[in-house]
C-alpha cells in the first residue's frame, strides 16, 4: 500500500510504500477511493496545536509516530476480511467512522469513542486516508451510504458528523430562533446545511472574507455579517434582532470566542468546535449576572454519523460543495486549504 505521510512536521508529505497487511481476527482491509481534506490536517502536518498562554500540545504527545498518513474523512471499498469479520462483503462501499477509541472503557462502550482516553484516530492518531488503503478494526466502523455520492459521503465522517454533533449540543430550539454560526469555512457551511434540513430558518453567519459570506448567503444562511474590526457585535445583533440563545464558533480563536460570548443573552449557549488557538481574558462575575454556557465538543458518535446518513438519504441536508482532486495531489490540497483557497470542501479521489 502507499500512503502520503508526514515524515517530519512542516515539510511537505512524502509517499511511503509498506506491505498489505493481512487482516486478523475481525479487521478489515479498506481500498481508499475518498478521502476529505480537513483542517485538522493541517494541524497534523504542522505537528501542533496552540493552547494559548504559550503553551502547545504536540501531536507527538498524543501518541502519533511518524511518518503517519492524514486524512480522516473517509469512503472505501472492502478488498479483504479477516477470518471472523462479519457484516460486510468483499466490494462494499462504506463510509469509515475514524474515531477509533480502546473499545473497551465506559466511554467507548457507550457510543462515545470518539472521546476514549486512548484515542487511536484513523488519520489523526494512526494511518489514515491519504493512503492508498487502510484497516479498520471491524466492521462496527464501517457505514453504508446507499444513494449518497461517495465523495459527499467521505465528508460526514468528520465535518458533517462534527457540524451536526454541535448542532445537537445546543439543545431543542424553536425553528424560527436565531442561531449565530462564527466561521463558514467547511464545516461551518455543512451546518447551515444541516440546519436547513433539520427546519431551521433564521441562521446569521459571521466571517472576515467576503467569499464566505456569499458561501454563506448561497448555503441559505438568512445573513452574513463581517465581524472584523469596530462594531462587529452590534452588526451582528443587528442581523439577528438582538441577544441570541445559540452559538456554534468554527473558528476558535480568542476574538471570535468573546464576539460569540458577546451576542448571548441569558441561558445562551455556545459550542466551541474550532482549534483556531488562543486564550481569553473571561469576567467571571460576567458570566454569572448575563449566565452563560461554553460547551466544547470534537467529532461525534455513531448514531450521530448515522443520523446525518439518514438525513442525507431523506433529500433534506444538501451538502455543500466539493472540489474533487486526484490522490496524489495532497500536498497541492493542503496548501489551497492553508492558502484559504477553496469554499466547501476537498475531496481525493482514487484515480480510475
Ligand atoms: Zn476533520
Ligand atoms: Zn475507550
Amino acid at each position: 500500500m502507499k500512503l502520503w505521510s508526514v515524515v517530519e512536521n512542516n515539510k511537505p508529505l512524502a509517499l511511503i510504500e509498506k506491505p498489505d497487511p493481512v487482516p486478523t481476527g475481525r479487521q478489515v482491509f479498506v481500498e481508499v477511493t475518498h478521502c476529505g481534506v480537513c483542517h485538522s490536517d493541517l494541524h497534523f502536518v504542522h505537528g501542533e496545536f496552540d493552547l494559548g498562554g504559550g503553551q502547545v500540545l504536540k501531536v507527538t504527545d498524543r501518541g502519533v509516530t511518524l511518518p503517519c498518513a492524514p486524512g480522516h474523512e473517509i469512503v472505501g471499498r472492502v478488498t479483504a476480511l479477516g477470518p471472523d469479520a462479519a457484516g460486510v462483503e468483499i466490494g462494499d462501499e462504506r463510509i469509515v467512522y475514524p474515531w477509533v477509541g480502546c473499545g473497551s472503557c465506559e466511554l467507548c462502550l457507550s457510543d462515545d469513542e470518539n472521546l476514549c482516553y486512548q484515542p487511536r484516530g484513523i488519520g489523526t492518531i494512526q494511518d489514515g486516508g491519504f493512503g492508498s488503503h487502510l484497516l479498520v478494526p471491524n466492521e462496527t466502523y464501517l457505514f453504508p451510504f446507499d444513494g449518497v455520492d461517495p465523495a459527499v459521503a467521505a465528508t460526514f465522517a468528520c465535518s458533517g458528523l462534527t457540524a451536526y454533533s454541535a448542532i445537537r449540543k445546543l439543545g431543542e430550539l424553536d425553528p424560527d430562533a436565531p442561531i449565530l454560526l462564527v466561521g463558514a469555512g467547511g464545516v461551518g457551511l455543512v451546518a447551515i446545511n444541516l440546519l436547513r434540513a433539520m427546519g431551521h430558518s433564521n441562521i446569521i453567519v459571521a466571517d472576515v472574507s467576503a467569499e464566505k459570506r456569499q458561501g454563506a448567503r448561497d448555503a441559505g444562511a438568512s445573513a452574513a455579517v463581517d465581524n472584523t474590526g469596530e462594531g462587529a457585535v452590534e452588526r451582528v445583533l443587528e442581523a439577528s434582532g438582538g441577544l441570541m440563545q445559540a452559538a456554534i464558533d468554527f473558528v476558535g480563536k480568542s476574538a471570535t470566542v468573546a464576539l460569540t460570548l458577546d451576542c448571548l443573552g441569558k441561558k445562551g449557549k455556545m459550542v466551541l468546535v474550532g482549534v483556531g488557538g488562543g486564550e481569553m481574558p473571561l469576567s467571571l462575575p460576567a458570566l454569572i449576572f448575563r449566565p452563560r454556557s461554553i460547551i466544547g465538543t470534537i467529532t461525534g458518535n455513531r448514531q450521530e454519523l448515522r443520523d446525518v446518513i439518514a438525513l442525507a438519504q431523506s433529500g433534506k441536508f444538501k451538502p455543500g460543495p466539493v472540489t474533487l482532486m486526484p490522490k496524489d495531489s495532497a500536498n497541492e490540497a493542503l496548501d489551497r486549504l492553508r492558502n484559504g483557497d477553496v469554499i466547501g470542501r476537498i475531496v481525493l479521489e482514487r484515480a480510475d
